[in-house]
C-alpha cells in the first residue's frame, strides 16, 4: 500500500540556504530539524494541512484499495 507520508518536500534553511528534504509525517509531526550550519529549523504544518492531507489521501487508497478487491472477486 502507498503510504503518503513518506513523500517528502524540500525547503531551503533561513541561515544557510541549504537544501533540506522532509517527509510530510515530519511536517504533520513539525519536527525541528537540525541544519548542518546550526540552525533549527522548526517544520509548520499549517492548519494541519500536511496531517489532514495524510489522512485523506491514505483514505483515497484504502478507498482504492478496497475498490480492486470488490473487482477481483
Ligand atoms: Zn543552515
Amino acid at each position: 500500500m502507498i503510504d503518503i507520508s513518506k513523500q517528502t518536500v524540500k525547503l531551503n534553511c533561513p541561515n544557510c540556504k541549504r537544501s533540506h528534504t522532509v517527509s510530510l509525517k515530519q511536517v504533520a509531526d513539525e519536527r525541528t530539524i537540525n541544519c548542518t550550519c546550526g540552525q533549527g529549523i522548526k517544520l509548520k504544518d499549517n492548519n494541519h494541512s500536511s496531517r489532514k492531507a495524510i489522512h485523506d489521501i491514505n483514505k483515497s487508497f484504502k478507498d482504492l484499495e478496497n475498490a480492486f478487491k470488490k473487482l477481483g472477486r
